[in-house]
């Protein structure tokens, strides 16, 4: 089985918020081809993306992707 693709798990997935607004993040797969092979969790009042590595959220302002250019 490859275990390229690990999923977080349900219960974390569950209670996690975004840690600047406390919103609901949206789950975003990662893309076909593209270079970051990992999925990210998305604000979308923050224009913020988390990434996920190794199935593990990193819920960090800091280390997050801002999407809105
Ligand atoms: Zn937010």
């Amino acid at each position: 089985m490859s275990q390229s693709q690990q999923t977080i798990e349900p219960w974390l997935r569950g209670i996690l918020r975004c840690p600047q607004c406390k919103g609901e993040l949206v789950d975003v797969p990662a893309e076909a081809g593209a270079a970051a092979a990992t999925e990210e969790l998305r604000c979308d009042v923050c224009h913020l993306a988390y990434p996920v590595e190794g199935g593990v959220p990193v819920l960090l302002v800091d280390l997050a992707r801002r999407t809105d250019g």
